[in-house]
């Protein structure tokens, strides 16, 4: 069967699944509301504004890859039982965001970047939706995200309102000074090296925010395959810069990356690869990688040491984060 048109009949399946599934009882689960989330960066912050007061389950675990995900029928099982679906909007999620968009009615959700972040402040692309979706980049906007969950959560558990209220705000504070620590970093990298070279731009608005370059091999989104000539001009980039270090990423095959590398060799131009980011997907759940502030650490140490900068120890507003997950520096 034509790949097409098994995802044409896969939307279908779970549309009609889904409808199916938003009877008055479904979901009605004594104690804490339970929220279902597409990617971990959302429901890492909803569980930090959460606390106890509700249950956070991400659909999209650590190497999955939002723009090409397609919902099993176990997911829009688990969808049309659950208290509140939060998903990111601006065309993260592809075609099952514009799925989730349409089911309402049923269910509550909420298109968290969107509601929290205006369009004005939105990255535009030639991509096929017009935008570029990889707003957690920017460590300060999406902080933002936070607040509108806070709100969003507390129509379920009015009484864990104040609570909530209170989690966000300090779990704003946290990434405030997140925030401030990545532009120190960035900061410390000899200025001509201020150049991110990845398999997909999904680090424009990490570039806006803290001062570097991008130019990533592929758009903002995977659902296409990389050209001849994408790989070509970023080896040219590299070859033209001296780039020290371009990168892979957690949730999009290595390959297009190998080969700028080979490429540029072949062209007397050594750049190694600087390690893993996560771009897309946080590390595995349970580690500290696999939290969002993680994520942007790991990404912005191994960014920094591969471009010839030092990342100044973390700031005293992430003692907490950082006792939790036992990181001494
Ligand atoms: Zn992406």
């Amino acid at each position: 069967m034509p790949k097409s048109i098994f995802r044409i009949i896969n939307f279908i399946t779970v549309g009609l699944l889904l409808s199916a599934c938003g009877s008055p009882t479904a979901g009605e689960v004594a104690g804490k509301p339970e929220v279902i989330t597409t990617v971990g960066m959302i429901a890492d912050v909803a569980q930090n504004v959460a606390g106890r007061c509700a249950t956070v389950v991400p659909l999209m675990g650590p190497g999955t890859d939002p723009h090409t995900y397609r919902a099993s029928a176990r997911d829009s099982r688990t969808l049309g039982s659950t208290d509140l679906i939060l998903y990111s909007g601006y065309a993260l999620e592809g075609e099952f965001g514009e799925l989730l968009g349409r089911i309402g009615e049923g269910r509550p959700t909420l298109a968290v970047a969107e509601a929290a972040i205006p369009r004005a402040e939105i990255i535009a692309t030639d991509s096929k939706y017009g935008v570029d979706p990889h707003v957690w980049m920017d460590v300060a906007s999406w902080g933002r995200i936070a607040d509108v969950t806070a709100r969003s959560l507390s129509e379920l558990v009015p009484n864990c309102a104040a609570r909530m209220r209170r989690n966000a705000a300090a779990y704003r504070r946290q990434l405030g000074a997140l925030d401030g620590w990545v532009r120190e970093s960035i900061a410390s990298i000899p200025e001509e090296q201020r150049i991110l070279v990845t398999a997909h731009d999904a680090f424009g608005y990490y570039a806006r925010a803290y001062g570097l370059e991008v130019a990533g091999i592929q758009g903002v989104s995977t659902a296409s395959e990389a050209a001849i000539s994408d790989i070509r001009s970023t080896v040219d980039t590299v070859v033209a810069r001296r780039v020290p270090a371009i990168f892979v990423e957690s949730s999009v095959n290595g390959r297009t990356i190998q080969a700028v590398q080979q490429a540029a060799a072949d062209r007397g131009v050594e750049t190694r690869v600087g390690g893993q980011l996560y771009s897309d997907a946080m590390g595995e759940a349970g580690t500290k990688d696999g939290t969002y502030i993680g994520m942007i650490v790991h990404n912005t140490r191994a960014i920094t040491q591969a471009l010839g900068g030092t990342a100044p120890p973390l700031p005293t507003g992430l003692r907490a984060w950082a006792e939790r997950w036992g990181v001494t520096s």
